[in-house]
């Protein structure tokens, strides 16, 4: 008997280490499985509701290994597929959605003068999730404890991941807190500069708008001017950085 317990005792203890070690572990990959449900949820609801665009070839292969040189300097290429979609409508904005799903409009396409003023807008996109903005705010709003519950009940979840779908394309579409959207300016830039871009693009793309709307709500801008801090706040930090 004595014999038995010494052959038990020890694989019970290893696995209990293990799971101690594990355990922090295991809460970040249900996290992380959770945000892909949701982006996902909520990417197929914009795929649904708005026009996707496909680009003549060439302008697509453009525009896409833009977004490429800026996710392969980004922190989570490893555990996110980053993608790129193009939507027709008329405003110049672009958005992002927890998971790596990033959208742009033909709007702002149509408003960038170079491929570096695109790179600083989507690179700024791309700062969203990569520092898990949608996620923290949604944990702020309904608690980590309600996300867990879910990720753990996921066959029976469809209605609440849903839910946070919608959620999640309001904070994308709408912008996000003050503090929020200057760390994806300044995640933003350092993401361009290290994909060889130059700041003053972003900058060049920021001043145009100024200029065009001079510092009023314009329908066309609604998203980009009304919702971010204020342009040439913005503008100062990223020069400051
Ligand atoms: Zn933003």
């Amino acid at each position: 008997m004595r014999k038995h317990w010494r052959y038990l005792v020890s694989p019970l203890f290893a696995l209990l280490l293990v799971n101690a070690i594990t355990y922090a572990g295991f809460f970040d990959s249900l996290e992380l499985a959770l945000e892909k449900e949701i982006g996902r949820n909520a990417y197929e609801e914009i795929v649904a509701e708005m026009r996707v665009m496909k680009l003549p070839a060439a302008e697509e292969n453009r525009l896409q290994s833009i977004f490429r040189r800026l996710v392969a300097v980004c922190e989570r290429k490893k555990e996110l597929q980053y993608t790129l979609t193009v939507v027709e409508d008329n405003t110049v904005n672009a958005f992002a959605l927890p998971g790596g799903y990033i959208f742009v409009h033909t709007g702002l396409l149509a408003f960038a003068e170079s491929d570096g003023e695109i790179a600083g807008v989507l690179a700024h996109e791309i700062a969203h999730v990569d520092r898990k903005h949608s996620m923290s705010q949604l944990k702020r709003q309904i608690g980590m404890a309600f996300l867990l519950q879910l990720a753990l009940k996921k066959s029976n979840a469809k209605e609440d991941i849903a839910k946070l779908g919608a959620i999640v394309i309001n904070l994308a579409q709408l912008g996000y807190s003050r503090e929020a959207e200057f760390e994806a300016d300044r995640y933003g830039v350092y993401y361009m500069e290290k994909a060889g871009f130059n700041r003053k693009e972003i900058l060049n793309f920021w001043q145009r708008l100024l200029d065009r709307t001079g510092g009023k709500e314009d329908p066309a801008f609604l998203y980009l001017f009304s919702t971010h801090p204020p342009t040439t706040e913005r503008m100062k930090r990223i020069r400051e950085l």
